[in-house]
């Protein structure tokens, strides 16, 4: 294994990359694989297809992009058998806004080669929705877009595991840092988004923020309290 994987229930997995503490999300059962979120260049994401692909024994056949920011997205460039999901947003700044993920990338310290390699094999993902159920045969993933919060257009994905429900949050919440806030988040917005959250998966779900550890409804409960004085 290239990284440390952290079991979440049957069939669910996700790993937190060295850079930037992403989280990669994993679910998979006997009709496929999907991946949530892919890192930022193909020599990481090449990494994680084969950690990926060795823990679910087959290839990686569904991919979802919580968002567009480029520490999420730039690595789905080599995933180029899989179908990929995500919110027209994303798929917009995929196709028209490559020099912004560039820009970003770099000034977060991604090596400018390799960011300009992933960027050359980006293709338009295929399926932009802001909801969609993926059944995976004994895994059905539930995508959905609670409200506008650290962007306009986050997914959450939802899983019901056999021992709990597992919500990956995308940045809607962070464990490792406060909440990311720049220009596009809509912090009035974003305490009722996480209500939203909540109801989707539970008071017993685990909930995986987009970096860092992960967490309980309680901690989201403290960030959407954190976010209303924010
Ligand atoms: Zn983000």
């Amino acid at each position: 294994m290239n990284f440390t994987w952290e079991p979440l229930a049957d069939g669910i997995s996700r790993c937190r990359l060295p850079f930037l503490d992403v989280t990669i999300g994993l679910v998979w059962s006997s009709a496929g694989a999907l991946l949530v979120d892919t890192g930022t260049t193909r020599t990481e994401a090449s990494a994680v297809r084969a950690d990926a692909e060795d823990l679910a024994g087959r290839e990686i056949s569904h991919v979802v992009l919580t968002h567009h920011h480029f520490d999420h997205v730039l690595g789905a460039s080599t995933f180029d058998g899989a179908a990929v999901y995500c919110a027209p947003a994303v798929a917009a700044t995929v196709t028209e806004k490559a020099g912004r993920l560039r820009a970003d990338a770099v000034r977060y310290g991604a090596n400018p080669r390799e960011v300009d390699d992933a960027i050359a094999a980006l293709r338009p993902p295929q399926h932009p929705t802001t909801s969609e159920v993926i059944d995976l045969g004994e895994r059905v993933i539930i995508l959905g877009h609670p409200g506008r919060g650290h962007t306009d257009h986050d997914l959450i994905a939802v899983v019901e595991g056999a021992e709990r429900t597992v919500v990956f949050c995308g940045d809607l919440v962070e464990e490792s840092n406060d909440p990311s806030i720049d220009a596009e988040s809509d912090t009035t917005a974003w305490p009722a988004t996480l209500d939203q959250l909540l109801s989707a998966g539970g008071a017993d779900a685990v909930y995986v923020p987009g970096h860092g550890a992960s967490v309980d409804a309680r901690f989201v409960r403290r960030q959407q309290q954190w976010l209303a004085v924010h």
